[in-house]
Order: C-alpha cells, then sequence, then structure tokens
C-alpha cells in the first residue's frame, strides 16, 4: 500500500507524521510522494485557531480532489473535536481521534507492532533526515482559557525515556543531525510517569547517551522553568533556542488567561536564561484582541514585548474556540481593533528581530543546511534559530558549517562559508 501524509498545526502534529510514516516503512508499506498515487491519505488536522480548523478541512478536500479514489484519514485535534464533520467530508473512510492515534497505520495497514521504527523518515519534503521531531510528551493538565488544545489532547501523558532515547539513536543513526523534542506540554514530562524524573533528567539523559548533534527543545511553559535548568546548556548541543509563549504582557490579560505567570516572573526567568547561555533566542508566542483587552491593556502588554527584546514573535489573533471559557467571555474586541493590534505587534516584532540579527554580524557561526536549494542558494538555521543564506554548489543538506555572517538581506542573514 502507498500511503501519503499531510498536516496542519504544530511540532507534535509533525512528530506524529514522522512517526507514522516511520511505521509505514516498518510495516514493508511506502510512502507515497504525492496524494495521486496513494491508496491511503492520512491528515493530521489542527483546530487551534478559526484559521487552523479550516486549513484542515481545505487539506482533506484537496487531497479527495487530487485522488478521488484514496481512502482519507481524517485524526488530529479538529477530527477529534468535530468528527461528525470530518466523518462528513468526502473521501474520509475513517476519523482517528488523538487518543487512538497509536495504533492508527496498523488499523489501516494491518501487520503487528513492528519493533523498530526510524524517526526521521519525514514523508514531507526538505526535512528528510535535516531534524527529526520526536515527541516525548502529550495532553495538558492546565487550563489556560482560550486553549482548545487540551480539550483535543487531553490530560497529560509523557513517553517513557527509553522509549524517547530509542528514537533518537534511530534518528541519529538514520542521519538525522537535529532533534526536536516535541510536546503539548513539553516542561511537564515525566510528572505522571510516578519515578520522580523530570525534564531536566531526559535532557541529561539524551545528552549523555546518544551523540545527536544538536539537542532543540519546542515550546516550553515560562512558569515549569527555574534558573538552575539553564545549567543544562554548557553542553554546547543544546540549541541556545528558548520558545516561551508569553501571549500577553499585561498582568490583567494574563490573569483573564488563566495562565500561571506574570509579567514581572516571565520577564525574571528570560533575565536568568540569557544571563547563562550566551547568544540566546527568546522566541514567543504573542496574542491580540484577548477579550476585555482595551487599549491601555494593549499598550501595557506590547510595551512588555518591547522591553523584552524577543528574536522573534508569533502572532495571534484572539480565536474563540468552542468548549473554552474565553469563547464566552463578555468584550470580545473588534476584529478591526485586532487587525490594528497584530500590525503594531508585527512592527515591533520585526525591529527586534532585525537587532537581533544584526548582533551576529561578523560572528562565525555554525549552521545546518537544510535540503532545499534554489540557483546555488543554499540555505539553514543556526542553533539560535537565525535564518542563513548562502551562495555555494558545494554544500550539501545536512550538513554543519562554519559560516560568517556578513548582511542581511530581506530578513536572512547572508554569510560565506568558512570550514
Ligand atoms: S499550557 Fe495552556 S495553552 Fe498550553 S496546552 Fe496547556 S492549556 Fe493549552
Amino acid at each position: 500500500m502507498k500511503v501519503f501524509f499531510d498536516l496542519v498545526g504544530c511540532r507534535v502534529n509533525e512528530a506524529e507524521i514522522e512517526s507514522m510514516s516511520a511505521e509505514t516503512l516498518a510495516l514493508r508499506h511506502e510512502i507515497a510522494p504525492s496524494a495521486e498515487i496513494a491508496d491511503w491519505i492520512v491528515i493530521n488536522t489542527c483546530t487551534v485557531t478559526r484559521e487552523a480548523e479550516r486549513d484542515s478541512r481545505q487539506k482533506i478536500r484537496q487531497a479527495h480532489n487530487r485522488n478521488g479514489a484514496a481512502r482519507i484519514v481524517a485524526t488530529g485535534c479538529w477530527a477529534t473535536m468535530e468528527p461528525v464533520r470530518a466523518a462528513g467530508l468526502p473521501g474520509v473512510t475513517r476519523v482517528v481521534l488523538n487518543a487512538e492515534k497509536e495504533g492508527l497505520m496498523r488499523a489501516i495497514l494491518g501487520g503487528e507492532a513492528p519493533t523498530a521504527v526510524v524517526p526521521g523518515a519525514s514523508p514531507i519534503p526538505a526535512r528528510r533526515r535535516t531534524r527529526a521531531y520526536i515527541k516525548i510528551q502529550d495532553g495538558c493538565d492546565n487550563a489556560c482559557t482560550y486553549c482548545v488544545t487540551r480539550l483535543a489532547r487531553g490530560n497529560l501523558h509523557s513517553r517513557t525515556m527509553e522509549a524517547i532515547l530509542a528514537d533518537i539513536l534511530a534518528a541519529q543513526r538514520s542521519g538525522a543531525k537535529e532533534a526536536v523534542l516535541a510536546g503539548v506540554h513539553l516542561g511537564a514530562w515525566g510528572r505522571d510517569l510516578g519515578n520522580g524524573l523530570v525534564l531536566e533528567d531526559l535532557l541529561e539523559d539524551i545528552l549523555s547517551r546518544t551523540a545527536i548533534p544538536r539537542l532543540r527543545l519546542s515550546s516550553l511553559e515560562p512558569w515549569d522553568l527555574h534558573p538552575d535548568f539553564f545549567r543544562l546548556w554548557h553542553d554546547g548541543r543544546l540549541c541556545p533556542h528558548l520558545h516561551l509563549p508569553l501571549q500577553s504582557g499585561c498582568g490583567s490579560t494574563l490573569r483573564r488567561m488563566n495562565r500561571r505567570t506574570s509579567p514581572e516572573e516571565y520577564a525574571d526567568i528570560v533575565e536568568a536564561a540569557r544571563a547563562q547561555i550566551p547568544d540566546l533566542a527568546v522566541t514567543t508566542d504573542f496574542m491580540v484582541g484577548f477579550p476585555g483587552e482595551d487599549e491601555s491593556e494593549f499598550r501595557e502588554s506590547i510595551g512588555f514585548v518591547e522591553r523584552m527584546r524577543f528574536a522573534r514573535l508569533h502572532i495571534f489573533h484572539f480565536s474563540p474556540r468552542a468548549g473554552t471559557a474565553a469563547a464566552e467571555m463578555e468584550s470580545q474586541v473588534a476584529p478591526e481593533d485586532m487587525r490594528h493590534r497584530a500590525m503594531w505587534a508585527r512592527h515591533i516584532g520585526g525591529q527586534a528581530a532585525d537587532s537581533f540579527s544584526r548582533a551576529f554580524l561578523g560572528r562565525e557561526m555554525d549552521v545546518l543546511w537544510e535540503a532545499d536549494t534554489r540557483g546555488g542558494l543554499r540555505r539553514g538555521l543556526t542553533g539560535n534559530f537565525l535564518r542563513v543564506r548562502v551562495q555555494s554548489e558545494d554544500i550539501r543538506p545536512n550538513t554543519l558549517s562554519r559560516v560568517k555572517l556578513l548582511s542581511i538581506d530581506r530578513g536572512e542573514l547572508v554569510g560565506e562559508v568558512k570550514s
């Protein structure tokens, strides 16, 4: 059988698609490079915003239009929250809820659970073997009032340390140069395992028992961190990049969001991280238009963002999600005001990202090259998430090079390879 995979959404969805595709190979079936030639099409959906939900439905419709004979599996967060609607879309023959995802490939392809699967076998072009997305936990026990993810993914459940290590060693053997640890609430890893292990223990184990050249953490909630955590970055393989969702820089808004942090606590943890991790990039998620956010709350929020000097700001419009407390809150913000605030945030975020990149001009940094190359232009990422391009026919994808950073062009650093 040939299986085509596609997704909308987060790194957890990417990690799941990687392990489903690796399982497909282990079950001795094929990954279809396009929907047109597939027998099965698996789409991992998302519902974090109205746009993500719409994109998920669109992906399913497009897959059916491209291949009306293929059987489509709708899985992921949108399909879990709206299984009846998902089942009603053209071509969908199965809806698999998040809780049933583990056995999805065997359910459609048959066969026994394979002994070993090799992450990093990403079916999605341009990431083949450069970095492997490794899911370490799922679900979340927090209760942010806008969040539908926790409703779609359920309570915290961590994978075991041995299972995660096996995935990283398999990815390392398959040539991946970077492992990205993904989860819905990464910082809570281990709390449900009952053996006292926490995220630090897992990171120490990965760094001591594998030779993966780079280890990157995806999103971390600030309240899970304490200054001592950052001593782990003495190991240069841990990427100096922390993605710490802020959502708002205003204390009152954060309280209505039921976020377990305050602007002051957030600033303290960022300061502690910057003091211990050289060249650290702090990136974040920032929401505009949360119910009740008036002009003065927004000014307080964006003022805080400006002071934090983020390396990258991912901006979201508040999107009322069915089943969440925030969707029922009064004082919903007008779309026009949201657009205006997002524009302001993009301006502030753009300035901060530019000055973060400029701080590295003239420096030499290690860059991991990605697969896609156009016109001899090779692109890649530094450990601290700076996007770099060089003109070179010789550089191979998925290799690390030392690069001198010379200039900035349209938000991208331009460099020359030193070694
Ligand atoms: S920490 Fe909050 S935003 Fe993140 S998954 Fe949990 S409930 Fe959702």
